[in-house]
């Protein structure tokens, strides 16, 4: 009896608690070129409860199937409602939409309350095109919304012109980001699946485990980081302050041969000078771990 995890790349992980299985994210069926997780959506099937963090491609991209094979429940966006609803042709009553705030029950013994949360600056360039965990990144600050989307348009293009044809699924982007708090008898998770965050927010949150998005330019309270993701990182552990922290996101999850970090050690050194107490969990595609 416990919390077990699986990890199955980007911000995608199988939960069970006792016999409730859990999906957060569903982003499982992966480009060639990206590094298989050993499992597909095809082959899941049992699930309970599908908690999306948001609406692009990458996170929600599979809940379909999954939906379609267990018979599982989603808990999202209203934009994550809409594309599984009228894109996806999922029943209404397999969608409970969310904003934040929201506390939902799970089973008997676990609940989860929503928050809203924020995404990480994609709109920003990377240095070299590579967005390194470990670049200290400056400036971007101010920048109004209409002047974002314009340089979002000039790093990825018009979605019609992507050779991935899941682009289909983001028309209104990420459709905003919500974390959410699973709270059950052997202690709480904490998860979001991009790396932005309401500071205020997430200071009166005490999860005994963090599961957090390690990619991108971290967007604080709206504004981009004035610093590394590793930075951003520090910041986001230090509010939170859990016994535990997995991360996620880092691997090469679009298959461009481009991972936001090749293992974990900078972030157990960061975590080691700035004295943080939380440990790193570290986890391998598929390998079931006890967290609590
Ligand atoms: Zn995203």
């Amino acid at each position: 009896m416990g919390i077990s995890i699986e990890w199955f790349g980007c911000s995608t992980y199988r939960l069970k608690i006792d016999d409730l299985t859990i999906f957060l994210d569903a982003y499982l069926d992966r480009p060639a070129t990206a590094p298989d997780v050993g499992l597909v959506t095809a082959d899941v099937t049992e699930c309970d409860y599908i908690l999306v963090g948001h609406s692009h491609w990458d996170h929600l991209w599979g809940a379909e199937t999954i939906i379609q094979n267990t018979g599982a429940t989603l808990i999202g966006s209203y934009e994550t409602a809409r594309v599984m609803i009228d894109q996806e042709n999922i029943a209404e009553n397999h969608i409970i939409p969310v904003a934040g705030t929201e506390r939902l029950r799970l089973s008997d013994d676990v609940t989860v309350t929503v928050f809203p949360s924020l995404h990480s600056h994609i709109w920003i360039p990377t240095q070299n095109g590579l967005g390194r965990l470990e670049d200290a990144c400056f400036g971007h600050e101010g920048v109004f919304h209409q002047d974002r989307l314009e340089l979002l348009e000039n790093r990825f293009g018009s979605r019609e012109a992507s050779p991935l044809p899941w682009f289909k699924q983001t028309p209104r982007g990420d459709g905003g980001a919500l974390c959410y708090l699973i709270e059950s008898p052997y202690g709480s998770i904490f998860f979001k699946d991009t790396m932005g965050h309401y500071s205020n927010i997430i200071r009166e949150l005490d999860p005994d485990v963090a599961l957090l998005a390690a990619a991108g330019r971290g967007n604080i309270d709206g504004e981009p980081v004035q610093g590394s993701g590793i930075d951003f990182l520090m910041d986001e552990i230090g509010l939170l302050d859990p016994a535990s922290v997995i991360l996620g996101h880092y691997d090469d999850f679009a298959g461009s041969g481009n991972p936001a970090l090749d293992d974990l050690e900078p972030v157990k050194q960061a975590l080691t000078t700035t004295n943080l107490r939380a440990d790193i969990v570290e986890m391998e595609f598929g390998e079931l771990t006890m967290v609590l």
